[in-house]
């Protein structure tokens, strides 16, 4: 095209693309949710626009918030449609292609390492994966403050944007044209469109229409179509319908000559109606579809269930729907999230209407590895997002959202530990290297449940023990255990970083404290010599808390938690484990 400029792919695209459009991944399928994804972000963009203006949504068809699909068998051509923000000229070099995302190259050393392609709409660029089945992928664009644009791009690091003075205007929104691969036929037939968008784009919460055939009865005049033969009568066999097509004959010499045929057209289908699960009764909702659901939110169609889930419904003065999710293992990004104020896992919607998964007031830092979704009545719609930031209301939800995800959680530490040991034990048989256990302790050598470590508990023994750390193996000959393990009490390990973030929280259990065993004020009962012991030894703690006061060690002391070894460094009570100290250190590298 004359008018075309011409752009060279950030060189991480340019690399991805490569991978993308020689793939031999068999799943192709993805694309699909992928586009559909976007045009359903960029619908709630103008919807969450139109609270505040409701100019913006333009007139006639504009209004309508909705996905189209179509096919054009004969140029084996691929159309999505939505009527969405749309993007300018400069949003599209922007946003597909010039400026490489921050999981771009993560995404790309996956890849190269055999990673899971199914993926990569988590790592923010499954705009790409139409490479997978397209060799050639025009986006057409129209947003509010621009003209309309196509840009294009045959996947050979370059890509072109012209203004659009040949295609029908779009009014606002983005049409997305898959020029399909010889390979990739399959994806122009309806059925097989109408089949994926159930699989993956369900939850979707705008209509997604498909340009279907139709089959429709129209009269036409017996004569003319005398030729046909086949006129269908379904039951009827073979042999009995041409008897009877005679016998017809024969009667409607007399009578009017029309007689109904099935035509082919076309018209919108609707292939998604299902109501937003978090508006359903908790009653009603299958597991199946609470699955489904989740896998939709963390974008990982993967067939792991997540561990638990809690969906429910608040009532009071601050009115809320929430579906909150465990997932079954921890987020490749647990640890970003807990760093990134702007990085939530929550999904805020206000009467239907979503807002933002940026709210980080929604739940506190050491829940942040939890996905979900809240939906309140009483947030006000037509303030900005600053405002509802700090909006009273907030925190009534922060409140119930935690207690409602502690207990869920706390449930998943009571169920049936041997359920859950079964099914560790299955997983450690797949991969033999991760050998590792939540919840291990020193006597049991297998999981437990906290009522059962209590109901173990020695007379006298207040508190729950226990200790974090990267492994069993590691844990288990921790000096910190000596005296412990001499006086038979038992110590649960934790060796999930989860876990570590939990602790901070979880303060005390059925009114037992949690007391970390490498921290300061574990207390083991008097023993009749400590006194004497730290009499004679005064001088030189003294002298030795003097000498390392440089060190940032703010306390001496004679211990009775060891056994064998001669001294160790102990956290104080409020600090990081050592732990801890050590997970947060490996994310700041
Ligand atoms: P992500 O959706 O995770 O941001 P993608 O690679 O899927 O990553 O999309 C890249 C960006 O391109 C989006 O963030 C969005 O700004 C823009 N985009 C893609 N599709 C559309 C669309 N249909 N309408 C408007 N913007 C879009
Ligand atoms: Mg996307």
């Amino acid at each position: 095209r004359s008018n075309a400029e011409k752009f060279e792919f950030q060189a991480e695209v340019s690399r991805l693309m490569d991978i993308l459009i020689n793939s031999l991944y068999s799943n192709k399928d993805i694309f699909l949710r992928e586009l559909i994804s976007n045009a359903s972000d960029a619908l709630d963009k103008i919807r969450f626009l139109s609270l505040t203006d409701k100019e913006v949504l333009g007139e006639g068809d504009d209004t309508k918030l909705e996905i189209q699909i179509k096919l054009d068998k004969e140029n084996k051509i691929l159309f999505i449609r939505d009527r969405g923000v749309g993007m300018t000229k400069e949003d599209l070099i922007k946003n597909l292609g010039t400026i490489a995302k921050s999981g771009t190259s993560a995404f790309v050393e996956k890849m190269q390492t055999g990673g899971d392609l199914n993926l990569i709409g988590q790592f923010g660029v499954g705009f790409y994966s139409v490479y997978l089945v397209a060799d050639y992928v025009e986006v057409i664009s129209k947003h509010n403050d621009d003209k309309q644009y196509v840009w294009e791009s045959k996947a050979d690091g370059a890509f072109a944007i012209s203004e659009d003075t040949y295609n029908e205007p779009l009014g606002r929104g983005t049409e997305i044209r898959l020029h399909l691969r010889e390979e990739a036929g399959e994806y122009l037939e309806e059925s097989k469109l109408k089949e994926l968008v159930k699989k993956y784009s369900e939850f979707i919460n705008f209509p997604i229409y498909l340009w279907a055939t139709k089959e429709v009865d129209v009269e036409v005049p017996a004569e003319e179509d005398d030729s046909s033969d086949d006129e269908e009568k379904p039951e009827s066999t073979e042999g009995e319908e041409k008897e009877d097509e005679d016998s017809d004959k024969e009667e409607d010499e007399e009578k009017p000559k029309t007689k109904t045929i099935k035509e082919k057209t076309y018209e919108w289908e609707r292939l998604n109606d299902v109501k937003a699960i978090w508006l359903r009764s908790p009653k009603e909702v299958t597991e199946e579809e609470y699955t489904k659901f989740y896998h939709s939110l963390a974008k990982d169609f993967g067939d792991e269930k997540p561990m638990a889930w809690s969906h429910f419904n608040a009532e009071g003065d601050v009115e809320f729907k929430a579906v909150l999710f465990v997932p079954p293992k921890a987020p490749a990004d647990l640890y970003e999230s807990y760093y990134n104020a702007n990085k939530s896992n929550l999904k805020l919607y206000v009467r239907r209407v979503f807002i933002s998964d940026e709210f980080d007031e929604l739940l506190p830092k050491y829940l942040s590895f939890l996905l979900g979704l809240v939906d309140s009545d009483t947030l006000p719609l037509n303030v900005s997002r600053e405002m509802l930031q700090q909006h009273s209301s907030l925190k009534t939800i922060k409140k119930k959202l935690i207690r409602k995800a502690l207990d869920m959680i706390r449930k998943l530490a009571e169920e049936d530990p041997d359920e859950i040991h079964d099914k560790e034990k299955k997983e450690v048989e797949e991969s033999k290297e991760n050998d590792e256990k939540r919840g291990h302790t020193t006597l049991e050598g297998k999981l437990t449940s906290l009522d059962q470590y209590i109901s173990r508990m020695k007379s006298g023994q207040k508190d729950i023990f226990y200790i974090t750390g990267s492994s069993k193996e590691q844990l288990e000959k921790s000096p910190f255990l000596e005296r412990l393990k001499k006086k038979n009490l038992e110590v649960i390990f934790f060796t999930d970083p989860v876990d570590e973030y939990l602790m901070q929280y979880l303060m005390d259990y059925e009114d037992k404290k949690f007391q970390n065993v490498s921290k300061e004020g574990l207390k083991l009962g008097k023993d009749s010599k400590d006194k004497e012991i730290k009499e004679s030894f005064k001088e030189l703690t003294k002298w030795w808390k003097e000498s390392l006061a440089s060190e940032n060690v703010d306390d001496v002391k004679i211990s009775n938690r060891l056994a064998d070894t001669p001294c160790v460094v102990v956290t104080s009570k409020y600090g990081w484990s050592a732990n801890m100290e050590r997970i947060m250190q490996s994310q700041t590298l």
